[in-house]
């Protein structure tokens, strides 16, 4: 029977997949396996973020594209972050003369609730065309459009017929449907598969070519290490979708394999392109520090028949690099980490401190599924047992954690542990390197100098308060999981 995925994280037939969770590690590892992690939640949360930003995220820097989110005003708020990493992408790759992103939002109000949005969303792809005469046009819709019922899909067929010369491409992200906010790329790659490969006979397999899938928060200094590694063992990459096109989108099919930089981005789509057209593809971890490094050159070097080269290039890499991590490796041992990130570079961060000799205290992870139990379990050998917080933007329970935790850095997005005064750095961040053998250096750097001087993070500290009461940091961090 052909496989069927309808975008839904949470609904997947072959994975349980876990959004409120809290306790020791070794107690996760054990209880998933056993289906007793539970179907929990959270009696209070914070916030979450919507699947929506994310099938924009995706899409917003492909160059002959417009796009019209069909939603109120609020909806297409994070545009705006989105928009700010196409301009720094611009930037770092060599433009002067910055574009904005071709965004409209169909704004959405209290009358359209009522009688409906679909002339507002007719307008605006209208405008889009006679503005930009784009190839593409997306279209996203909200949990207003799909709240109301408007039809998105017949709409963007309408209007298509009336303009010459593009695609549009209607994108079901309503943020209602998945806690899951990678459910958003994969509404974004199923919709490209409906309405764009579904037009498309297979080409004739151009040797050597990969698809190389990167989810929006790789910088330009990964996307050129990763292809500085691969174009060494004679693989030619299809860089997609940050800074593609319709010609990239419709290159797909002649690939001789596909992978992705990220395991919850594209995996579902590298499984389409299997079914449809017999492409291999290599899904294993993050590129991140030596060893997530040569487990993922390798995976790809398997697909690619490229093996033999990848051994070579791995043991020269090594003998470059390992001297300088282990210069590095002489600061850090010993240094108690708290990790917080996507899903992907959460587990692939906790993995690189074990090349520094650092230790795993805490992480926050948005979920939780068949695929994070085998990492898990590698971090518990790792590391032994941390405190694991399956959570999707929960800052209460992060600064609870890190106030007891006291770790001696916090790696990931540093807003809240900057308060507390703790050395932070990212990880894997548009704006900074952090994958493959060079950025590994780059990274540990960082990570070093944070710690030798908090100064910054210690005079915000001083200035910036959390709006908490000393009984919460009393309380147990997971006490509104149930
Ligand atoms: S689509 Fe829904 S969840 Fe997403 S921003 Fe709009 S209202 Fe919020």
């Amino acid at each position: 029977m052909a496989r069927t995925y309808n975008g839904i994280r949470e609904l997947r037939a072959d994975t349980v997949t876990i959004n409120d969770w809290g306790g020791s590690s070794m107690a996760a590892a054990e209880q998933y396996p056993k289906k007793c992690m539970g179907r929990t939640d959270r009696t209070f949360s914070q916030g979450l973020q919507c699947q929506q930003i994310n099938s924009v995220m995706a899409l917003l820097s492909m160059e002959d594209a417009a796009f019209v989110v069909h939603s109120p005003l609020g909806c297409a708020g994070c545009c705006s972050m989105a928009n700010d990493w196409f301009r720094v992408g611009q930037i770092h790759r060599g433009s002067f003369a910055l574009k904005n992103a071709r965004v409209l939002v169909s704004n959405l109000d209290e009358r359209d609730i009522v009688h409906g949005g679909e002339a507002k969303l007719r307008e605006a792809l209208h405008l889009a065309w006679e503005r930009y005469t784009p190839k593409l046009i997306f279209v996203f819709t909200s949990c207003a459009s799909g709240i109301i019922a408007d039809d998105v899909d017949a709409i963007s067929t309408e209007v298509n017929d009336e303009l010459p010369y593009t695609k549009i491409i209607p994108i079901h992200c309503e943020g209602f449907k998945s806690k899951v906010c990678a459910s958003g790329y994969d509404a974004a790659f199923l919709a490209i598969t409906k309405y764009v490969l579904a037009d498309e006979p297979r080409g004739e397999t151009i040797p050597g070519l990969l698809n190389l899938f990167a989810p929006p928060t790789v910088s330009y200094m990964d996307q050129l290490e990763i292809e500085r590694i691969l174009g060494a063992i004679g693989i030619e990459t299809n860089y997609i979708p940050f800074y593609s096109s319709l010609e990239k989108i419709q290159k797909l099919s002649r690939a001789q394999g596909s992978t992705a930089i990220c395991k919850v981005f594209a995996d579902e789509f590298m499984k389409e392109l299997e079914d449809r057209y017999g492409i291999p593809y290599s899904h294993t971890i993050m590129p991140i520090g030596t060893r997530n490094t040569d487990r993922w050159l390798r995976g790809v070097a398997q697909i690619m028949d490229k093996e033999a080269e990848a051994e070579v290039y791995i043991a020269r890499e090594r003998e470059t690099c390992l001297p300088l991590v282990e210069d590095l490796r002489a600061k850090l041992t010993g240094k108690r980490v708290f990790i917080c990130g996507g899903t992907g570079r959460s587990f692939a961060a906790a993995a690189l401190i074990d090349d520094f000799g650092m230790k795993l205290v805490g992480m926050e992870t948005p979920t939780y599924d068949d695929e994070a139990q085998p990492d898990v379990e590698k971090l518990n050998r790792i590391h032994g047992d941390f405190v694991l917080d399956v959570a999707n933007m929960m800052p209460f329970e992060q600064v609870n954690l890190l106030k007891k935790l006291k770790p001696d850095v916090f790696i990931g997005v540093p807003v809240w542990a900057a308060r507390l005064g703790l050395p932070t750095t990212h990880v894997l961040d548009i704006k900074r390197p952090t994958m493959g053998y060079r950025n590994l250096v780059y990274l540990g750097s960082k990570i070093a100098a944070q710690i030798e001087n908090p100064g910054y993070n210690v005079k915000i500290a001083a200035h910036a308060h959390l709006p908490y009461k000393e009984s919460w940091y009393e309380s147990d961090a997971f006490k509104f999981i149930q």
